[in-house]
């Protein structure tokens, strides 16, 4: 596919980070190109728990007081990822109502954690005043007896240890690949080149400054080199393999941490209710309603971004089942309940003693270790993505001045045109016309079936992982595609033999 040569700004990598760079870039005025080697949302952005975090998880354990206190620097930067996650969370609930929901989630205080309510409640306090005026955190607290009225809440582990429950709201993004999706094609509209399926095999420093870079189409397999003045690698957890196999000599910025989530169905008085509380040997456990399911997760362990970091392994998920049942002992749940799983490679900053890395995000400006114009950005984060987009435009903007005049930035949701006419493909309580599948396999740059499945449309992710619609969908969009009939069944094995693969769940295409 011919592509110009010439660009201002080439950003590497289309999960959140690299499309809201490339939106703020592209809406400042930069001649931007933006460069993904598989789908975009494909990698660790297709894979989280889809929290728009407050920030209470850097308030808790492992950072007690006393903690905060012998590690001063750590608490400083605790306390402003708290207020960055505040003030991000307010934003985007602002600015896009639609594209999160609100969920009530619930904290057990438990008496042998040592965290009094009293303290719990300076904590919620704490964060309300790092975002005055922000969007609430509708802070309640339950005493023992009230929470035992509840009936979800009595599945608690309790042992007579329970001292209370805290109640508040989070919201979840529904859903973050087509929240990703929309800021590559805001890019797009403010005239950013944007391509799926063309790899970045190479960087080098072009000799009059500026980088070049080998780019093969994945579709046709040819190769192209590009020119760009800076670029940014928004590689996530491949940002040093990159770096590597172009032979740059840079420092390692990455820590790769596997995530593994699993969903099931609970009883129905856990409808729309999450949990969440930190299991015996420290880690957080999250327990997350989605639509009519809930997923749990998420176990992290150091990986690299292989394609094992990509799937659940059967181990964790036995440990996150025995996870569930030490934190729920009233609630029958076995390894057969769990429907499908995921997992993803979290992108985290390396640090010197950490061998986790750490939750610090940043962007590093290799100028001072001898590769000007080369940004890489570390630790991004769905909750952040839209301060990480602006803060890459602006150390661009630092370097050079903007070919174009510059237009506000758009975050606004593209929606589906509807026709009223169009008959619906239906699955799990999710429902897609035919116009709004043929549409999108026209407009957004699909692919293979699981790019409309999972990232254009929700369809992948309802309860039958879309399998059950499967074939149906390939078959409305084939003519678009140029898919024969036998194309439309490779199509639809490929898709069969990913989910079953990389989700964990087997079932027939109707
Ligand atoms: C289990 C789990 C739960 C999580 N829960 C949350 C949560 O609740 N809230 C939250 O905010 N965050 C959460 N996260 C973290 C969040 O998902 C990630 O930090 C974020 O998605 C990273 O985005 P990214 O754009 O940096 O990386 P990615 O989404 O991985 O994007 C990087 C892209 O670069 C591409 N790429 C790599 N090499 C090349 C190349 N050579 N050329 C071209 N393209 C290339 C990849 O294909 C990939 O698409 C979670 C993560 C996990 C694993």
């Amino acid at each position: 596919m011919a592509m110009p040569a010439d660009f201002q700004v080439a950003v590497i990598g289309g999960g959140i980070t690299g499309a809201s760079a490339a939106n703020h870039l592209a809406a400042a005025g930069f001649s931007t190109v933006l460069l993904e080697r598989s789908d975009f949302a494909s990698g660790t952005s297709g894979r989280s728990s889809r929290l728009q975090h407050c920030g209470l998880t850097y308030l808790t354990p492992g950072r007690s007081i006393w903690n905060f206190l012998l590690h001063p620097l750590m608490a400083l930067e605790h306390l402003e990822l708290a207020r960055r996650a505040m003030r991000d969370r307010s934003r985007f609930v602002r600015a896009s109502p639609g594209q999160v929901r609100p969920i009530s989630f619930n904290v057990p205080l438990y008496r042998k954690e040592g965290i009094p309510p009293w303290k719990a409640k300076l904590g919620f306090r704490l964060l309300e005043l790092l975002d005055r005026g922000g969007v609430s955190l509708d802070f309640q607290q339950l005493g023992a007896r009230q929470a035992a009225l509840e009936p979800a809440l009595r599945g608690l582990h309790d042992g007579g240890d329970l001292t209370g429950v805290i109640r508040f709201t989070e919201y979840q993004f529904d859903w973050p690949e087509r929240i990703c999706l929309d800021a590559v094609l805001h890019a797009r509209d403010c005239g950013a080149v944007v391509r799926n399926y063309a790899e970045v095999a190479a960087i080098a420093a072009a000799p009059n400054g500026g980088w070049h870079l080998e780019v093969v189409d994945k579709r046709d397999g040819d190769t192209h080199t590009i020119f760009a003045d800076c670029v940014v690698n928004a590689t996530g957890a491949w940002a040093d393999e990159l770096t590597k196999a172009s032979g740059l000599t840079l420092p390692t910025v990455n820590q790769g941490l596997k995530g593994t989530n699993v969903a099931v169905r609970l009883p129905p008085e856990f409808r729309g209710l999450a949990f969440e509380t930190t299991l015996a040997d420290g880690n957080p456990f999250y327990v997350i309603p989605w639509r009519n399911l809930h997923y749990f997760g998420p176990r992290d362990a150091p990986c690299s971004p292989s394609p094992e970091g990509f799937r659940a392994d059967e181990q964790t998920i036995v440990d996150l089942v025995e996870d569930f049942r030490s934190v729920f002992p009233g609630v029958p749940l076995s390894r057969d309940d769990v429907l499908y799983s995921w997992a993803g490679v979290r992108p985290r900053t390396a640090r010197f003693g950490h061998p986790d890395g750490c939750e610090a995000v940043l962007l590093h400006d290799m100028a001072k270790a001898g590769a000007p114009g080369y940004f890489i950005h570390t630790g991004g984060l769905l909750m952040t993505h839209r301060h990480a987009g602006a803060s890459i435009a602006k150390a661009v903007s630092r370097r050079l001045k903007p070919a174009c005049s510059g237009q506000p930035v758009r975050y606004v949701s593209r929606t589906l045109p509807t026709d009223p006419s169009s008959q619906p493909l239906s699955t799990g309580g999710t429902s897609v016309s035919i116009a709004q599948l043929r549409f999108v396999a026209e407009h957004e740059q699909v692919r293979h079936l699981d790019d409309l499945m999972f990232r254009r449309t929700p369809l992948g992710w309802s309860e039958r992982m879309g399998l059950d619609v499967a074939h149906a969908v390939a078959e409305a969009i084939s003519d678009i595609m140029g898919w024969s009939a036998r194309e439309v069944a490779v199509e639809v094995d490929r898709y069969k033999a990913l989910v079953a693969h990389q989700f964990g769940m087997e079932l027939a295409c109707d």
